[in-house]
């Protein structure tokens, strides 16, 4: 099978690969039928963490269920499926408790050993925990209905549990740091499935601007720094906001967080810190801040987030303004890495 390979800082490449195959009796193999791009792929495209040579790359895929071992229960061949970007078995204590990215027999899809999603198939282990199958299937699925699924996969989810971390509820008031793929989706999350009333969003690029406004933002702020810092506060009648996103995970974007948020207010941060962690924490203390992060168990909010998108009142699809046939995901990677795109898909061959 065809499947994208990391060669090195600026250079992925698709070759032929070993085919997917069951090794566990809890395995799925699932056909892969859109796959997206990640920001957090960019890290190593970008030269700023390691990746070994020729390992494989994609977290995020939607698919037809090939094959299922013999234990498998929950979902059969032939299902189109999504999965989260790390499998989990959904019993464990920690998944049990709603934080499957935590699982003890977890993983990510892409790390060594591990078929990648920018391929033409995956090796799901613990599919009955991982995956999650679409009401009505292929047949009752449009096509137009994939970039949405695809979405759900990492940053809608991810989004969400931003927003859910910053403590977001009817009628909140939130900032969300970040117009990248996973912020957009913390605009549309606190908007649509939290029903925040106001959501400020910080972008200075046109395209992901326009996005964040049809995901119901409703206010934009290009400034920066202590200059966005005091836009949010004017915008707030100088009080700050009670509810921030952070979706970056620098130390910049830490303190724009902790400054922009009002006294006893909380930040939901998902971005993933790459750099050292220079956070101070006096400002959070003496501001009663609280700090809420995780790497989001995108694997809780699924079953929700696919019921959404099949009815018709979620559509995430907008976060994808690249669409390219696997053999051209370098062009993929180029065009994000330049920020000349939000975000990639990858089509199969049927
Ligand atoms: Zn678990």
């Amino acid at each position: 099978m065809r499947a994208t390979l990391y060669l090195s800082a600026g250079n992925v490449v698709v070759d032929d690969v070993p085919d997917a195959s069951i090794s566990e009796p809890t395995d799925a193999v699932v056909r892969v039928v859109r796959a997206a791009v990640c920001g957090s792929d960019l890290w190593s495209y970008r030269g700023i963490i390691n990746r070994a040579e020729r390992s494989r790359l994609g977290h995020e895929f939607i698919g037809i269920v090939a094959e299922v071992g013999d234990e498998v229960r929950t979902v059969r061949p032939g299902d189109l499926v999504v999965a989260p970007f790390q499998w989990s078995d959904n019993t464990c204590p920690a998944c049990l408790d709603g934080i499957q990215t935590s699982c003890e027999r977890g993983g990510t899809f892409g790390a060594a050993g591990t078929d990648g999603g920018q391929g033409e198939a995956v090796r799901v282990p613990y599919a009955d925990g991982t995956l999650v199958a679409v009401p009505g299937g292929m047949d009752g699925t449009g096509e137009s209905l994939y970039p949405a699924l695809l979405a759900a996969s990492d940053v809608m989810g991810t989004g969400l549990h931003g927003a859910v971390l910053a403590g977001v509820t009817e009628g909140s008031t939130v900032a969300v740091i970040g117009d990248g793929a996973v912020g957009l989706c913390a605009v549309l999350g606190a908007r649509s499935i939290l029903g925040a009333e106001r959501v400020i969003l910080m972008s200075r690029h046109a395209d992901r601007t326009a996005v964040g406004k049809l995901f119901g933002a409703t206010d934009v702020i290009a400034e920066r720094g202590d200059e966005g810092i005091a836009a949010v506060r004017e915008l707030t009648g100088g009080l700050g906001v009670r509810h921030v996103v952070e979706a970056v995970g620098t130390p910049e974007s830490w303190s724009m967080a902790v400054g922009m948020a009002r006294e006893g207010g909380s930040i939901g941060a998902v971005g993933v810190p790459h750099t050292a962690p220079t956070l101070p924490l006096f400002p959070p203390l003496i501001h009663h801040l609280s700090l809420n992060l995780g790497i989001a168990p995108v694997r809780r909010y699924l079953p929700d987030l696919i019921s959404c998108i099949t009815a018709g009142t979620l559509d995430p699809g907008p976060v994808f303004d690249t669409v390219l046939p696997l053999e051209d995901v370098a062009r993929g990677y180029a065009a994000m890495a330049a920020r000349e795109s939000i975000k990639a898909m990858l089509t199969m061959q049927p």
